[in-house]
């Protein structure tokens, strides 16, 4: 039985998955970013001349703007407060619509009431 977890373990510390072992003629940099909602988007930038890497990627998940630190993703463009504010009125709409059918039953009950008491 031949052990092959030997050349395994010669790869080991070289990277995480052992991609960048595929010796392509081409040096490229692999480069995580991260968007608000944790994807991690790792594109890779050819070195042939002097790449400028981005500071903003776009998730290619959700499309919001993915940055490379990953504690301070850069922040969501107006949807999520928009968002927000909609659940907010609708909430507080909902409560009031139910405060009002409730006022309303409870005064049914109450002329029902007075009418059959005595
Ligand atoms: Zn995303």
């Amino acid at each position: 039985m031949v052990n092959t977890n030997a050349i395994r373990g010669s790869r080991v510390g070289s990277g995480p998955m052992g991609e960048s072992e595929r010796g392509d003629a081409a040096p490229r940099v692999r480069v995580s970013f991260w968007c608000a909602n944790g994807h991690e988007t790792r594109p890779s930038f050819a070195q042939d001349r002097e790449v400028e890497v981005p500071d903003v990627w776009d998730c290619p998940r959700c499309g919001l703007p993915a940055g490379q630190d990953r504690a301070t993703p850069p922040e969501a463009p107006r949807i999520e407060p928009y968002k927000t504010h909609m659940a907010y009125v609708k909430e507080r709409r909902s409560d009031s619509d139910g405060a009002a059918l409730l006022d309303e039953a409870l005064t049914r009950m109450r002329e029902r009431g007075v009418g059959g008491g005595r």
